[in-house]
């Protein structure tokens, strides 16, 4: 099962992409497109499709700072980003939606564009002195001109996982989630910890219960707005569990009941594909933990 945003198509030139003279010649390539968005969704075109069009017609639109920005080569074809001014184009669906629907490598680039225009949204200005930043490396880094400081795209690693023992798991629920959806536990990494230590912690402050041995599965990127997921089973002490305030509940599951969960209305919404949290879900369900 291929997980969407990963495997992307796009090799991102990084040896290349610091040369601004390579960068020109990439835009002003006939085969050099541009996916633009209207604030964090994609725009349309008049068909009512996501709006990719030649890069260079991109110099007519009026594009937000910094303009256009350099996500990557697909079989030698360079793809650009941006984002449009309010009110130049209809906005689609919200963007899982669209990731949801479109092409898996077209979803890579997707989303690759969404982190990075996002990021460029909060950057503008030197997080050090105040000034504005200017792009470089075909807009996938930023330097401030008054203090030098070099600003990078951000990526918030998460951990996210199954916790089991026995031939059950642990599933929890969040109060915001549609009625009857149990899913996997998530939280953010921590400064000063490994993916393992995080994974034991959140498993500890989500449900209170002590991880015995934690392994590694897969990462997906999530670009909402750029997140990792950094997939793990956990295998944990049996007993009582205690949700934490950010849960509204966690319970033990057997196969059959996933089962049961993950073939109902309440689960069918999102494709299987779709994230991690069913990729991991699905596997355990296999026997694998
Ligand atoms: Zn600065």
């Amino acid at each position: 099962m291929q997980l969407t945003f990963t495997d992307s198509p796009l090799d991102f030139a990084g040896l290349q992409r610091g040369n601004a003279d390579w960068i020109f010649e990439q835009q002003a390539s006939p085969d050099a497109k541009a996916v633009l968005f209207a604030g964090p969704d994609l725009a349309l075109d008049e068909r009512g499709e996501p709006m990719i069009i030649p890069a260079r017609r991109t110099r007519m639109l009026p594009l937000k700072s910094p303009g256009l920005v350099f996500l990557g080569l697909e079989n030698g074809a360079p793809w650009f980003a941006g984002t449009l001014e309010r009110g130049v184009a209809d906005k689609g669906p919200d963007f899982r939606i669209t990731a949801m629907q479109v092409d898996p490598a077209l979803a890579c680039i997707f989303g690759r564009a969404r982190s990075l225009l996002q990021w460029h949204g909060r950057r503008r200005y030197c997080s050090n002195c105040g000034a504005e930043n200017a792009p470089s490396d075909g807009g996938t880094r930023l330097k401030c001109p008054s203090c030098g400081m070099e600003h990078f795209p951000r990526v918030d690693p998460s951990v996210i996982m199954l916790p089991w023992s026995g031939d059950k798991c642990v599933l929890g629920r969040q109060a915001s989630w549609p009625q009857g959806m149990y899913a996997t536990l998530a939280g953010f990494m921590e400064p000063g910890e490994t993916i393992e230590e995080a994974c034991a912690r959140e498993t500890m402050e989500e449900i209170h219960r002590p991880v015995i041995h934690a392994r590694y599965v897969a990462s997906q990127p999530w670009p909402f707005p750029s997140s990792l997921m950094v997939g793990l089973t956990a295998e944990i002490e049996p007993g009582e569990l205690v949700p934490d305030d950010d849960l509204e509940d966690a319970k033990w599951f057997t196969r059959d009941e996933v089962r049961a969960l993950y073939d109902s209305e309440i689960a069918r919404w999102a494709p299987k594909h779709f994230s991690i949290s069913r990729l991991l879900i699905e596997r355990w369900l296999d026997g694998e933990a």
